[in-house]
């Protein structure tokens, strides 16, 4: 095992990272030392073609369709018997004893004075040049009377009028969608030449990665840069192989990468780029081949540690950790790369102006990346930053795209208007706009809503960032809870002129503690208070600055200052996690969090969560249907612990 903290290897790394490249330095490195291109063609057949990159430009064999039609059910016919044809002077004419289906080839030709009964898709007769619609014909007799006239060529869809022989089908580089394959299978082909699939090897690296589906021990992080590193790759037209995670172990690292990278196109690993990680996943790959590293430390942020090379002419990255920065350095360094292998052109990236709504603070001399999610505001689309730091997974739920802060730009004004990469084509801003407080009571009623199709995003800001954005009209809804001391009541104070309050529910707010904590468990709340401020071994945790919550708390404290205090995390879920974990013994959080980790309970105070929303709202009716949402959802709220108004 490397010691982390080594004195060599933290000057090793150092050294490394004295050579930050720029992001288009590193580009041109990767790029030049690999020189990338196409695998190489393979046949494959119909049913697998769809998402396959054309290799070679088709021609068509044969014409589509092979033969003159009908494109109506009718009568094959003469125009020339029906110049003179008008209502007045109907012309009768004598039907030929066959009837032309779908599939039948004629055997009577269509002489002067006769017609031929056809059915869509039937086969032109010899003589005949014009099909009449059954509609537009009498029965008389045993033949029809047509009482106008019709043009030559009329209903006929010519041979060749679709696809002609020789006549280019499908282009090479064009991605086979159903309509390609559609066109293959109209002119008899059942295969075709694509380029071959780079197999690109997926390993993440880390003591601390357990797979999804196993259980979490101490200490233990999901493996999550494994399955959606594999999973952008097949986007990018890769067949991704993801071999699991390995421990920080050289000797285990070593061999899992070299196995890895002798069997594939193409390796990506991920973690172990990071100080403290001694820069143990680029050690290994440096041994791989020719020429080895060709950056190490990239001025991006987040993803400064990614490590590129080139080794006997097969891609190798290291991307760093941290999930998103691992997603960023991928998206950005690496999969234009895969794509020129896979034959793909560079991925179309749509994009969007929108405004910012606060101030963006971005470091000098990086190429910096923020996750933003859309709403509409007044003057169009607003770009909210989501999920500072590499580290949050879920920022990429609930992010619509990112904004890109050139390197010599200190930071972008509120109100600026900026490009928005967005992350998919299609993507829009939701229908309703919910941003302020977070509670798992709203995920209840927004699923409803979504379940009737309503678009709906929940961005967690906090009361006051709600309220800051309903008032600049950047969202629809702000749910809040703020107790105002000097009515002694929630939220009504907190309204602009022009608002209104929807009730929602009230949370029970208390004490939470290990099960069986002798200072709490069946005392009221002032004994147990008292308790715990005169034991100096009793560590709290706090609530952050703004939080609702963080009011109560200080109340309760009076002014005290014990042990934790400082320790103020943003979430009712992280207080309980941090008190059923043991780096905390008491806190203050809501009931339902409590429960869900099992643990003791001491109710404070009833918090009011309400809807703070404008009396003239921007979308009324989705406004109604967050209404009608709510109403319906009174059960499910009840179960989670809530009491609905
Ligand atoms: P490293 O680059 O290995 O020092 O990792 C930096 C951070 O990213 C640590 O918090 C790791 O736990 C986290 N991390 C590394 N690899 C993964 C992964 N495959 N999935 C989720 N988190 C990871
Ligand atoms: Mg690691």
């Amino acid at each position: 095992m490397s010691a982390p903290n080594a004195p060599g290897l933290a000057g090793h790394q150092q050294e490394q990272f004295l050579q930050v490249l720029s992001r288009d330095d590193a580009e041109a490195a990767f790029m030049a030392a690999l020189g990338p291109r196409p695998l190489g063609a393979e046949e494959v057949a119909l049913e697998a073609l769809l998402g396959r990159v054309l290799a070679r430009d088709i021609a068509a064999p044969v014409d589509a369709p092979p033969f003159d039609r009908a494109v109506v059910d009718g009568f094959a016919l003469r125009a020339a018997d029906l110049f003179e044809a008008s209502e007045a002077e109907p012309v009768r004419l004598r039907l030929n004893p066959e009837v032309i289906h779908c599939g039948t080839a004629p055997a009577l030709p269509v002489a002067p004075g006769t017609a031929t009964p056809i059915a869509t898709g039937g086969p032109i007769p010899r003589g005949a040049d014009a099909v009449v619609m059954i509609e537009h014909t009498e029965p008389e007799g045993d033949g029809i009377a047509v009482a106008r006239a019709v043009a030559p060529g009329s209903f006929i869809g010519f041979a060749g009028s679709d696809i002609a022989r020789g006549q280019t089908l499908l282009r090479r580089g064009v991605v086979i969608g159903a309509r390609e394959v559609a066109m293959l299978a109209a002119v008899g082909l059942d295969r075709a030449p694509v380029w071959r699939k780079p197999r690109v090897a997926v390993l993440s690296t880390g003591d601390e990665l357990v797979r999804p589906g196993d259980p979490l021990r101490p200490a233990g992080v999901y493996d999550s840069n494994g399955p959606v590193i594999a999973a952008a790759l097949a986007e990018n037209g890769c067949e991704a192989v993801h071999l699991g995670a390995i421990p920080d172990d050289e000797a285990q690292l070593t061999e899992a990468v070299r196995a890895a990278f002798a069997a594939h196109d193409a390796l990506i690993l991920s973690g172990g780029t990071s100080k403290g990680a001694g820069d143990l996943t680029t050690r290994v790959i440096a041994g791989l081949g020719a020429p080895g590293i060709v950056a190490h430390g990239v001025a991006l942020k987040p993803g400064k540690p990614l490590c590129l090379a080139v080794c006997d002419g097969k891609p190798v990255a290291v991307l760093p950790g941290f999930p998103t920065s691992a997603m960023f350095t991928l998206h950005e360094m690496v999969a234009p790369v895969l794509r020129i292998m896979a034959g793909l052109p560079p991925r179309g990236a749509a994009r969007i102006e929108a405004v910012l709504p606060l101030r963006l603070g971005s470091e000098l001399g990086r190429t910096e990346f923020a996750m933003v999610a859309l709403t509409e505001g007044p003057e169009g689309a607003v770009a909210h930053p989501v999920g500072k730091g590499s580290g949050a997974v879920t920022a990429f739920a609930q992010a619509d795209g990112f904004l890109t802060v050139p390197a010599l730009v200190d930071s972008l004004a509120a109100g600026t208007r900026a490009e928005v990469t967005l992350f998919g084509v299609g993507v829009a801003a939701p229908r309703l706009a919910v941003i302020g407080s977070h509670c798992v009571g709203l995920d209840a009623v927004v699923g409803r809503l979504a379940g009737q199709g309503m678009t709906a995003r929940i961005l967690a800001t906090g009361s006051q960032g709600g309220l800051a954005a309903l008032a600049r009209r950047e969202c629809d809804i702000a749910p809040i809870h703020l107790f105002d001391p000097a009515t002694d009541s929630f939220n009504t104070p907190y309204l602009a002129d022009g608002m209104r309050l929807i009730p929602g529910w009230r949370r029970m707010q208390g004490l939470v503690f290990r099960a069986g904590d002798a200072r709490l468990a069946g005392k009221g709340v002032a004994e147990a208070l008292a308790a715990l401020l005169a034991d100096p071994e009793a560590i709290m945790v706090n609530r952050n600055q703004g939080a609702g919550t963080r009011v109560l708390i200080d109340r309760l404290l009076a002014g005290a200052r014990p042990q934790g205090y400082w320790n103020q995390p943003n979430s009712h879920n992280a207080v309980a996690a941090a008190v059923a974990q043991g780096r905390a013994d008491w806190g203050v959080a809501i009931r339902p969090a409590a429960e869900a980790l099992g643990l003791g309970f001491l109710p404070v105070a009833e918090e009011h969560y309400d809807f703070a929303v404008w009396q003239d709202p921007r979308d009324a009716a989705a406004l109604e249907a967050f209404e009608a949402a709510l109403a319906q959802s009174r059960d499910e709220l009840h179960a989670l612990g809530f009491d609905p108004r």
